[in-house]
């Protein structure tokens, strides 16, 4: 996969750079299926929304399917408040002292774009004081503040911004000299990367894969029923890539790819697991098995809305998740290596 690693990282920056969180993913979908169309690879949209890509293989009765989802962590407007700020609700599990003084944009019902900074509403020092410094950060101790010259809730209401509106955090992605890209919502766009690079060397490499491959372009997995729905019939094995977790007590790194066992929902198929160590070893691709207590990703999804087929967890070690994330090429290579050895294996 290794001259894919400039594709791969395109689309990865490409991806970073387009507002997605939850329940605002069209534009994201948009530049997914141009890729797809660009690949010539056919896909199709569940009523959802989710896209679906299929990959002729020589077994059709036995599906696989492989995951990556699109949609970030994010906000919405919950209150024009009298001063003219915005309250914000979160969207997904983010943590509002994981997103103090970032800079974000308003996208209003019309499509149109305003900047702000999520700041606590006590944010001056020089104001408030040690209770800038003690506050607890949440979201009814914080604010969103307008780049406009608003000083009133009908002032706001003016610029068309309303209850409802999407707030998307800035990514501020930087690609280190050193190999690390640092970036919010590293999860799960990574993944994504790795899928669309994966397809790429396939269509590229001409192979004949075993299995009939489908990947699905999940756009709710933040808000936990991404995957619930929509993953195609014929479907026996899911593999889900999305990120690993390094920190204390984990195995997980920022330089291989991560084998989940086990996380929130319980444990992953021991059948398939060992098969993605196996084919590590078979090819030198660098890997750690790992738990993780407080993660569930889209294979759980998938189960508990009743599905019929066994499922694993991948993907580039994240560190500092749901926050300011890193991760390093070596990761994001080795969980695409071991993507291409897995849709290749018998
Ligand atoms: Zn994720």
């Amino acid at each position: 996969m290794e001259k894919y690693w400039e594709y791969i990282k395109k689309t990865l920056l490409d991806l970073l750079a387009i507002p997605s969180p939850s329940g605002y993913t069209d534009r994201a979908n948009a530049y997914i299926s141009g890729q797809l169309q660009d690949l010539g690879v056919s896909f199709h949209v569940t009523n959802k929304g989710a896209i679906v890509a299929t990959i002729s293989g020589a077994n059709d009765d036995s599906q696989r399917t492989i995951s990556a989802h699109i949609d970030t962590l994010g906000a919405m407007v919950k209150e024009i408040k009298s001063n003219g700020m915005l309250k914000l609700t979160n969207i997904g599990g983010l943590g509002w002292a994981n997103v103090e003084g970032e800079n974000c944009i308003i996208i209003t019902s019309s499509g149109a774009e305003y900047t702000g900074t999520l700041l606590l509403n006590k944010a001056s020092a020089h104001v408030h004081g040690s209770e800038t410094a003690t506050a607890e950060r949440k979201a009814d101790t914080m604010q969103v503040r307008l780049d406009e010259k608003v000083k009133s809730a009908e002032d706001t209401r003016k610029l068309g911004i309303e209850v409802g509106d999407f707030v998307a955090f800035a990514p501020r992605t930087a690609v280190t000299p050193s190999g690390f890209i640092k970036s919010r919502h590293l999860d799960d766009k990574a993944g994504v990367a790795i899928m669309l690079g994966v397809i790429k060397a396939i269509v590229a490499e001409k192979v004949q894969l075993p299995y009939t491959t489908n990947f699905f372009f999940s756009h709710f997995e933040e808000v936990g029923h991404g995957a619930s729905a929509g993953i195609p019939a014929a479907t026996k094995e899911l593999l889900c890539i999305d990120m690993g977790a390094p920190g204390e007590g984990q195995q997980s790194d920022e330089f291989s790819v991560s084998i989940c066992a086990k996380d929130s929902s319980g444990p992953y198929s021991r059948a398939l697991k060992e098969k993605l160590v196996k084919l590590c070893q078979e090819h030198d691709i660098p890997y750690q098995v790992d738990i993780y207590p407080f993660y569930g990703s889209d294979a759980s999804a998938s189960l508990r809305a009743g599905c019929d087929f066994i499922t694993g967890l991948i993907g580039p070690g994240v560190d500092a998740s749901h926050s300011y994330e890193r991760t390093h090429k070596d990761s994001i290579m080795a969980t695409a290596n071991l993507t291409w050895r897995y849709v290749l294996s018998q």
